[in-house]
């Protein structure tokens, strides 16, 4: 109601973790804040026929404690130590962070990468938003002012899949420089498929869709490994920052692919 009302005039607190740094540097004036915090019904995260149901105001640290995660979707499990230090995984939330969308934020790309789909409600009722049709620029959804996160919606991992998740920042905790969440399947050190999906310098989560062409069904060797670090030039548009050039950012995200499927090939199970 509140939120139809005053639109892009009332902010949503969640965490605070985001939104209050704005505040305090009066980068951001909202007429109203609506505090969710109570709203408890939306900080469950459970299994619902072979999809993981993630409410808007679980706690990154709820989500690092959770079994669901840790069992059915360990992409996210290896991410979240990525994500801030520990005081502020108290308090921030799953769901604010899909719905700012920082292009170096560790979730709103492993959301992505899992085909999640985003669940958003207003006075007019639910809809449910597709990972790939929500995030849309720099700190832009697909989310209009009126509407709440609620959940986040992923299907459970392929957990006879390939999956990794790296990032550079420059100290441990820091947001990432570059970094990228790798979900895929493979044969007996074949890729089959490969969801390739890169944070931190581009403007929002990004996936590489001509780079995630070349490895299917390919051996991953030298020739292989030349291939992607020639095409991922072509996926990729690399923001110049106080972080670093567009060129360092794509050296580091070429070196995080090599990283990444070295990763998950080496967890693939020889029986397979
Ligand atoms: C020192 C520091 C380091 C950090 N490092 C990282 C990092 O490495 N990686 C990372 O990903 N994050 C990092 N963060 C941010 C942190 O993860 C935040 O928790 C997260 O970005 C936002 O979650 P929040 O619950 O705190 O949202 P808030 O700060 O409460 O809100 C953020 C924005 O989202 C809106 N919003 C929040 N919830 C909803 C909802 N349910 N529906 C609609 N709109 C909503 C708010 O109105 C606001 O505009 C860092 C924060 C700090 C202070």
């Amino acid at each position: 109601m509140l939120l139809n009302e005053y639109g892009e005039d009332g902010q949503i607190l969640a965490g605070g973790q985001s939104l209050m740094p704005t505040l305090n540097m009066r980068l951001s004036n909202p007429q109203l804040l609506i505090d969710i915090n109570h709203l408890h019904e939306l900080n469950s995260i459970t299994l619902d026929d072979n999809i993981v149901r993630i409410g808007a105001l679980a706690r990154h640290s709820e989500l690092a404690l959770s079994p669901i995660i840790d069992m059915y979707l360990p992409l996210i499990a290896d991410a979240i130590p990525h994500v801030a230090h520990i005081a502020v995984r108290n308090r921030g939330t799953f769901g604010g962070s899909v719905a700012l969308a920082d292009p170096a934020a560790e979730l709103p790309a492993c959301v992505l990468a899992l085909g999640g789909t985003v669940v958003l409600q207003s006075v007019k009722g639910i809809r449910k938003v597709k990972a790939d049709d929500y995030f849309l620029g720099l700190y832009e959804t697909e989310r209009k002012p009126n509407e709440l996160l609620i959940e986040v919606q992923i299907p459970v991992q392929d957990l006879t899949g390939l999956w990794a998740f790296v990032e550079l920042s420059q100290r441990k905790g820091d947001y990432a420089i570059a970094g990228l969440a790798f979900i895929g399947t493979s044969e007996k050190q074949f890729i089959k498929t490969a969801k390739l999906v890169y944070f931190g310098s581009e403007i929002k989560p990004t996936l590489a869709k001509k780079t995630m062409a070349i490895l299917i069904n390919t051996r991953w060797d030298d020739n292989t490994r030349k291939l992607i670090a020639e095409t991922l030039g072509r996926d990729l548009d690399p923001m110049t920052n106080l972080q670093g050039s567009a060129k360092m950012k794509l050296h580091l995200q070429k070196v995080l692919t090599n990283r990444a499927i070295d990763l998950a090939l080496k967890r693939e199970k020889p029986s397979r």
